[in-house]
């Protein structure tokens, strides 16, 4: 790592989305969470009824806006929330609740047009299953990239079978490796969550996990480490099967060493869990996430790493 990736990166060693941001729009960008009112396969019956195990009762948009106001009153909203903390002006549009390209197309045409016309909207970005992506979504989301970009975010979790059935994902690796294919050749800039730490996942699963991204055409990662959340049949599982959940320190070192791997041009959009506290069972400690923020950054020094350092070998 040279003073030049340290500067450029703003000090941390990591490639931050703060720092993305700034690079791609010249400012630092406010993300405006979005309820779009949508379900997802993997609840309504098409795939499955239960959900993932993890998914809480709001579709894992626990912060979204309300569906039950439009895409415009939701940014209005948005925007009050952030303008009482700081004067921002540049906004993402974030559909964050549920699988948000789950809904006819001429619907998904009407509410992420009405978000990018907003002139404070810089970007959209969708959160969605790859199996929610047929070729009329495609076509949609291609022109809207031509006319702001688009993000997608896909909940991939980790590229282990075995326990993508256990936390019951609803799809194979195959349909991750399409879709993400399909939206590269439009263009768009592709997100991947995962999730560290789900039940019987290894230190070295959850490295082969990052490994196999390194090698795909993905522009940004979500790191999170699995929440246990009131409500969801993981917490069943949990209270009946206690599995295990690491502590502060046990977590910094594995996601220290995620990073250490992950190839240095993918934007890291987060690093710890998003939860509501109210509804949080376990890892209690993540509630404090400046903490864990904090403790990364150290960490990282004390043990001179940083993104892409063991990616190179
Ligand atoms: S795909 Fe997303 S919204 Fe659907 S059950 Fe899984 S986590 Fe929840």
């Amino acid at each position: 790592m040279t003073q030049a990736d340290l500067g450029r990166w703003g000090g941390r060693r990591y490639y931050s989305l703060d720092c993305c941001l700034r690079e791609t729009f010249g400012e630092k960008v406010y993300k405006i969470t979005l309820n779009g009112g949508m379900s997802c396969p993997n609840r309504d019956g098409h795939i499955g009824t239960g959900g993932c195990i993890f998914c809480s009762a709001k579709g894992s948009g626990d912060f979204a806006g309300n569906a039950a106001l439009s895409v415009t009153e939701q940014l209005a909203e948005g925007k009050k929330a952030l303008l009482a903390k700081r004067p921002v002006h540049s906004y993402i549009a974030y559909f964050q609740a549920f699988t948000n390209t789950y809904a006819p197309v001429s619907y998904l045409e009407k509410i992420f047009t009405e978000a990018i016309q907003d002139p404070d909207v810089r970007a959209l970005s969708i959160a969605t299953r790859p199996d929610c992506l047929g070729s009329d979504v495609l076509e949609l989301l291609e022109r809207l990239n031509r006319i702001k970009p688009v993000w997608v975010e896909l909940g991939l979790q980790t590229i282990h079978e075995e326990t993508a059935r256990f936390i019951r994902r609803g799809y194979s690796l195959d349909v991750f490796d399409r879709a993400v294919a399909d939206l590269r050749r439009l263009g768009i800039t592709v997100i991947v969550h995962v999730i560290l730490f789900l039940p019987g996942e290894t230190e070295d699963r959850m490295l082969e996990t990052v490994d196999y991204l390194n090698s795909r055409d993905i522009q940004g990662i979500k790191l999170q480490l699995l929440h246990v959340l009131e409500g969801t049949d993981l917490a069943g599982i949990y209270r009946d099967h206690p599995f295990h959940t690491p502590d502060m320190e046990e977590y910094i070192r594995i996601l220290g060493r995620c990073i250490a791997r992950l190839r240095p041009d993918i934007a890291v959009h987060r690093l710890t869990g998003d939860g509501p506290k109210d509804l949080l069972i376990a890892p209690l400690w993540t509630g404090a996430k400046r903490t864990v923020l904090n403790r990364l950054n150290q960490y990282l020094k004390e043990n001179d790493l940083w993104q892409g350092k063991e990616y190179y070998g």
